[in-house]
């Protein structure tokens, strides 16, 4: 993971880790089953490399949003919330309640 985009070759990974070829292709093997890892040829120097990349976790992925800023917004319990629609009787776009907190933020 620490290599990101860049990758690691098997000759690399191997050497850093201190395993043989084969231990590490018994390694490579496992965590490819297990989705943790890829392979992927890529070229650098005119020549095509095999490099591994590491497969992020949804958890590694996850973004943090703030909410405190629509917490109050009246949709949130809103007694029309499921007949309202573009469009419909009751509308965004139309709704006093809406427009009012919209402009209570500016
Ligand atoms: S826009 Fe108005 S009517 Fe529609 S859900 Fe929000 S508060 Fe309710």
């Amino acid at each position: 993971m620490e290599r990101g985009d860049d990758g690691i070759s098997q000759q690399e990974l191997a050497k850093s880790l201190g395993l043989s070829t084969r231990e590490l292709a018994v390694v490579i093997k496992k965590l490819i089953e297990k989705k943790m890892i890829t392979k992927k040829a890529i070229r650098e120097n005119g020549k095509s490399v095999i490099k591994l990349f590491a497969i992020r976790t949804i958890e590694e992925s996850n973004i943090r949003i703030n909410l405190v800023s629509i917490e109050n917004i009246p949709c949130f319990s809103c007694k029309l919330l499921f007949k309202c629609d573009n469009g419909a009787h009751v509308n965004p776009s139309s709704c006093t309640k809406l427009s009012s907190w919209i402009l209570s933020l500016v």
